[in-house]
């Protein structure tokens, strides 16, 4: 059956209160934002990168349909389900932690580099919390600029943080971890 619309792929991470809650608020956000969750892959819960923090994440992949709708348009119906799940008391960037973080990663296998947008996410072929939920989803679609298959990506990062598959009965989390 032809696909009606455009499959994206977007990041989600949460390391501060509820962080499964968080995800699932946010994808609800996702829902009402009219992005169509077709699959999602499991929770990772993840050790920070790049952010100043010792809070864990829990991590995972949205794979969502996109009809009539721009990559600007839909960065910006994530900032606002960012927005309302409280990241709003701080400047976009900050390296801080966060109660939900919502990146595009692919958007069809368009190429987009604009001063508010770049996909493929610039640094999504680095970070294995990315790469490990995204492979449950698409192992083999090919990086539109790196011309590579997210499975191999994903073998050849050199990011050693760990990456866990996350079940609701660990009882880790977040602010108790750290
Ligand atoms: P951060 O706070 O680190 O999540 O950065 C959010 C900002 O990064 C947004 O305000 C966007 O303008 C910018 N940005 C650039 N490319 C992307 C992308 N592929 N997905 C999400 N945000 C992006």
């Amino acid at each position: 059956m032809q696909l009606d619309g455009t499959l994206a792929y977007i990041s989600l991470g949460s390391n501060l209160g509820d962080r499964a809650g968080n995800l699932l608020l946010a994808v609800r956000g996702l829902i009402e934002a009219d992005l169509a969750v077709r699959r999602l892959s499991t929770i990772y819960e993840t050790e920070p990168v790049g952010i100043d923090t010792d809070l864990k994440f829990l991590n995972m992949a949205a794979e969502v349909v996109v009809k009539d709708v721009k990559p600007s348009q839909m960065l910006a119906r994530l900032l606002r389900i960012e927005y309302l799940l409280g990241r709003g008391d701080r400047p976009p960037g900050a390296k801080k932690p966060r109660t939900v973080d919502l990146d595009i990663i692919f958007f069809g296998s368009q190429v987009i580099d604009t001063e508010f947008l770049t996909v493929p996410h610039p640094r999504m072929h680095l970070r294995k919390f990315v790469l490990r939920p995204l492979a449950e989803l698409i192992p083999n679609f090919v990086h539109p600029v790196l011309k590579t298959e997210v499975v191999e990506l994903l073998a050849a990062s050199e990011d050693r943080s760990a990456v866990h598959r996350w079940s609701p009965n660990a009882h880790t989390k977040g602010e108790a971890a750290a």
